[in-house]
């Protein structure tokens, strides 16, 4: 076995001084390279990034277009909606639209599937909350006891003067046959 080489100690005193030199010169090089390149981070929340065209974020929900039809309930992969109403078509009150912001996969098919244009995917991104109940957004309007005791009220008099213009109708029919000898 070879003997290790003693090295000669004014030649390691200046090595190492050169090394120190380099070492410093190589992280400064690094640090103000970045010092003055162009910056990818922001001071969020007060600067706020520029959303890109198509970005699917946080749901929007109009309730004057919507019909209860479910459609975008059945289309959602994951279940995440959850749709309660009175009545139906243009006689529908919403009771419940609610998105489950903690499940949805933001795929988009909800609003594409709504036949009324009432559900859109919208540019807002902020989906932070605390809690898993806090993720659920409650799209509808609020209700009072009283409008929905008055919404039933007007369905039930819908509901009995279309079966009134049926039974008029059908007593039409069966005049017109009887009339005719049928
Ligand atoms: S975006 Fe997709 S996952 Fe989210 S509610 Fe709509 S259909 Fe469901
Ligand atoms: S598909 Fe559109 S209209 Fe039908 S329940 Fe959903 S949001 Fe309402």
């Amino acid at each position: 076995m070879k003997p290790a080489m003693k090295q000669n100690p004014v030649a390691q005193y200046f090595a190492d001084i050169w090394a120190g030199i380099y070492t410093t010169y190589a992280g400064m090089k690094i640090t103000i390279e970045y010092f003055f390149a162009k910056k990818v981070t922001m001071r969020y929340p007060e600067e706020k990034p520029i959303v890109p065209p198509g970005h699917r974020g946080l749901h929007v929900y109009d309730e004057a277009k919507c019909t209860g039809c479910r459609i975008c309930l059945r289309a959602c992969p994951v279940d995440c909606i959850a749709v309660d109403m009175l009545g139906r078509g243009k006689d529908v009150m919403l009771l419940q639209f609610d998105v489950d912001c903690a499940r949805c996969l933001f795929c988009n098919l909800c609003a594409e599937a709504c036949p009324t244009d009432a559900l859109h995917l919208s540019e807002k991104f902020n989906l932070a909350c605390g809690a898993r109940e806090d993720c659920v957004l409650h799209c509808v309007r609020t209700k009072s006891q009283s409008e929905i005791d008055e919404f039933k009220v007007l369905l039930a008099r819908k509901d009995a003067e279309r079966k009134e213009a049926q039974a008029k109708k059908e007593a039409e029919r069966k005049a017109r046959e009887a009339q005719q000898g049928l």
